[in-house]
């Protein structure tokens, strides 16, 4: 995947319109997300058709899975499994898991992606208002090591510093269980530098543009986000790209920003 990549989040109200925007777009965006409401509405086959205009560019389907692991004696068959092998190998590279539902689930998640060719992205906190309701209540530290070596996993042996809240123990369980990244909020500067501490791996950042509460422009927020997040992560953009009187021209400019902020980072 580029380094600094621009994901394109096509949450449009037509199948038709997400087909007809991406078109337009997928040779400049570096990836495109497509969420739940569109694949209720074509189903499976229109990951297809967007993965026939991005080459091999990233494709991320926004499901936000949160439901049971459950391993029987020769593999995983809870919820999760289910809903990925639903996806199978049609074209999707990424999902979006949440870790709250704990260890066993996100491992089901990551585990069986892994077969299918697809990474996990954990939401270890959300970017919109009230996100921090539930993902930063304190941890209990003693009853969140019980409960993830209970399901066969050890986050304190991978992550060393204090885990306070819900949000790093989310970040300790993907730490431990290996996901691909995970979701980090754009709007929310502090939580990103949070995150960095515990993890090296990609962290891809929704919250540009109307989610900002911070009274940035855009070409601020993208300076924040690559100044905190580094090379290994994508901006996740929707309706500053889909909501553009041009979307292309939208796009273009999206990424020039992009490159502009990026360049003054390796100078
Ligand atoms: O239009 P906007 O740029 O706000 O779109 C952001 C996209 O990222 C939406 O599809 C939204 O569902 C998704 N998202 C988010 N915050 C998260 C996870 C996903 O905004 N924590």
């Amino acid at each position: 995947m580029k380094e600094f990549a621009i994901i394109a989040a096509l949450d449009l109200d037509t199948s038709a319109l997400v087909l007809e925007i991406a078109a337009k777009i997928a040779k400049t965006v570096d990836g495109i997300k497509i969420g739940v409401p569109t694949l209720l509405e074509s189903g499976t086959g229109i990951v297809a058709r967007v993965r026939e205009l991005l080459d091999d560019k990233p494709l991320l389907v926004d499901l936000k899975i949160a439901d049971i692991g459950f391993r029987s004696p020769k593999s995983w068959s809870g919820t999760n499994a289910k809903i990925l092998a639903k996806l199978g190998r049609c074209g999707v590279s990424h999902v979006t898991v949440h870790g709250f539902p704990g260890p066993s689930s996100v491992a089901e998640a990551v585990d069986v992606g892994n077969e299918f060719g697809i990474g996990a992205l954990l939401l270890p906190m959300m970017s919109h208002v009230g996100a921090e309701t539930f993902f930063s209540r304190p941890l209990e530290v003693a009853q969140f090591e019980t409960s993830c070596r209970n399901s066969g996993i050890d986050p304190t042996s991978v992550v060393k510093s204090p885990l306070r809240d819900v949000t790093d123990g989310i970040l300790a369980i993907g730490e431990a269980i290996g996901v691909s990244g995970y979701i980090g909020p754009a709007t929310r500067p502090e939580d990103l530098r949070r995150y960095r501490l515990l993890t090296q791996k990609p962290i891809w950042c929704p919250g540009f543009g109307r989610q900002d509460r911070l009274g940035r422009s855009l070409a601020v927020q993208l300076r924040d986000w690559a100044d905190i997040v580094g090379s290994r992560s994508a901006a996740i953009v929707g309706s500053s790209i889909y909501n553009a009187h041009d979307p292309y021209a939208a796009a273009i400019e999206m990424i020039e920003i992009r490159d502009a902020v990026t360049g003054e980072i390796s100078k």
